[in-house]
């Protein structure tokens, strides 16, 4: 393979970690806090721009537009490379400045530094590095800089609509939950219920004449705690032990101020399901609450908009995106990687599951009590810049060596 071996001669470990640190740091300075991505967005379509490799927006409703950049013949089939732009908000308890990016006893620290500026920095870079080493025969190479991710998933969801995925063989997405020893290869899912509890209203002092919606709301919540939580001992979380589904009560709505017996009570539930026990989980949740008797009349409606049902995936680590995938990341870090199931939804979900695509996540991260996702004081360890950049070079690249 020419061009593999072409790129382990340029590629110098050390010259991309400090570029993907420097990078990561002016991404990290552009506040980016999701529906504010207009700057991020601008940022990097100028850096594209700067190397030659013609990025264009692409528009996302409510949001600030996603960048997108292809190299390639159109008609050729493509590997996507895909990352967010977007942060959570700023919550307290931060002692380093979020957007300050400074390094300090070997991490650097920012809003998004794991989620997912330093793994936008990797791909950005990985794309440029592509760029210079040149496409082996016919094939393309996509990078999505997305918005909206935070939220909704808007951003990929825009791509899928306007073209972005368009030929697309396999994605690599940035995030690297667990660090760069971790390749996460499928996520859990999550499937959001409305639970309504229809009661009867009656005057406040004569409750024996109603029914309560807030009294059967409050066993139906106990029940529902109760609930058995299936677990897959073939599958791994990325904390290492076996997966399992969890159930949480998201929040809970009834009753009035007025000297009545509350009529209506209404619970938000979401169970994050593990892959291949989707299916079901309604009817155990109907079965949990038909167990306490409710005097009420209750009904459990699995809600299906866009930003709320999300499917669980495994991508077979026998597919060839695997294979390639961890056989690079053992050449750049020496060991074999954990395949892992990630525990939170997130787009790859989403281009697993609309497009049937076999996806993988992979770049820097932390896991354990480093692991401060959506959490004040994330940082991520400079001593795994630029290992991910390099594993997504030479992993394109040998799959698109391939027919
Ligand atoms: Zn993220």
């Amino acid at each position: 393979m020419a061009a593999a071996t072409r790129a382990k001669g340029s590629t110098n470990g050390k010259d991309m970690q400090r570029e993907v640190l420097r990078l990561s740091r002016e991404l990290i300075r552009i506040p980016s806090v999701t529906r504010n991505e207009h700057k991020i967005a601008e940022f990097i379509f100028g850096r594209l721009d700067m190397w030659g490799l013609k990025p264009r927006f692409v528009e996302v409703k409510d949001f600030g537009p996603s960048v997108l950049a292809e190299m390639g013949p159109t008609d050729a089939p493509s590997i996507v490379l895909n990352g967010h732009i977007d942060t959570v908000e700023v919550m307290s308890g931060w002692k380093h400045n979020p957007f300050g990016a400074s390094t300090d006893k070997g991490m650097l620290y920012g809003l998004g530094a794991l989620d997912m500026k330093c793994g936008l920095a990797e791909l950005m870079l990985a794309f440029k590095a592509i760029s210079e080493i040149g496409l082996p025969g016919k094939s393309r190479v996509v990078l999505q800089a997305v918005s909206g991710e935070e939220v909704s998933s808007a951003g990929t969801r825009a791509m899928m609509a306007k073209g972005g995925f368009r030929k697309a063989r396999v994605a690599i997405v940035g995030e690297g939950f667990g660090g760069t020893g971790c390749l996460t290869i499928g996520r859990r899912g999550g499937s959001y219920f409305d639970v309504d509890i229809k009661g009867k209203a009656a005057h406040g002092s004569t409750p024996e004449e109603g029914v309560n919606a807030i009294a059967d709301a409050a066993s139906i919540v106990e029940a529902l705690g109760k609930m058995r939580m299936r677990r897959d001992p073939r599958l791994v979380a990325e904390d290492g032990k076996p997966l399992r589904e969890t159930q949480t009560v998201l929040k809970i709505s009834g009753g009035s101020d007025s000297f009545t017996v509350p009529e209506a009570c209404r619970l938000k539930v979401v169970r994050c399901t593990i892959p291949g026990h989707d299916e079901g989980v309604g009817e155990q949740i109907r079965e949990a609450i038909r167990s306490c008797k409710p005097k009420s009349r209750v009904e459990t409606t699995l809600i299906k908009g866009a930003a709320e049902l999300f499917e669980p995936y495994v991508t077979t680590p026998r597919s060839d995106l695997v294979q390639t995938a961890s056989r690079w990341i053992r050449h750049f870090t020496g060991k074999e990687p954990m395949h892992v199931i990630g525990k939170s939804e997130a787009d790859d979900n989403r281009i697993s599951h609309d497009l049937g695509l076999p996806v993988v996540c992979y770049g820097p991260g932390e896991g354990g009590a480093l692991a401060k996702y959506h959490q004040p004081e994330e940082a991520v360890s400079v001593d795994q810049l630029g290992t991910a950049a390099n594993v997504y070079v030479m992993t394109a690249i040998e799959l698109m060596s391939r027919p």
